[in-house]
């Protein structure tokens, strides 16, 4: 394994939430490893990413030729498919990835990433609302 790529960071799934992730650290001036299973947005997001790759991040092994292993993170941004999340996250333990970050869709979803081996698990959408919902009570207050 190469461990020049220790800092890097494989980000998974590029969807509206993994593609604003991987520009923003590739603007970050991180190194970025994007993987999507979907040739189209492989294919969309190939000038604007430095490395992106097809490929189902399901299969241990494709995911061990890619060099995985020797990255110190990856995020694993896939919502929708909770199969496809799990097996993902199960597949970059089984590699040795040292940090890896998983989206939730639900608290469900949180539990069985936390409990396949996922080091953080964060909501996006519940965050965000959160958030949003801070910054307009708070601007609400300046017009009281
Ligand atoms: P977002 O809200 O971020 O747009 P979403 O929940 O609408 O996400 P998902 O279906 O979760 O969309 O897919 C996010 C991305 O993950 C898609 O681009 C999809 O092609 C990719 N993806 C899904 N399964 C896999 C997989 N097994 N391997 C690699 N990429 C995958």
């Amino acid at each position: 394994a190469r461990r020049a790529d220790s800092g890097g960071i494989v980000v998974i799934g590029l969807g509206r939430f993994g593609c604003h992730l991987a520009g923003s650290l590739t603007r970050m001036n991180r190194e970025v490893l994007a993987i999507d299973r979907s040739p189209a947005k492989v294919q969309r997001w190939s000038a604007q990413l430095d490395r992106v790759v097809q490929a189902d991040a399901t299969e241990e092994g494709a995911l061990r030729q890619l060099g995985i292993s020797s990255f110190g993170r990856a995020v694993v941004a896939i919502g929708a498919s909770v199969e496809a999340s799990v097996l993902t996250v199960l597949a970059l333990v089984e590699l040795g990835v040292p940090q890896i970050w998983a989206r939730a869709t639900s608290q469900k979803h949180a539990k069985i990433l936390a409990s396949v081996g996922a080091h953080h698990v964060i909501f996006p959408e519940a965050e965000t609302g959160d958030r949003v919902a801070h910054l307009i009570v708070s601007r609400l207050l300046d017009f009281i």
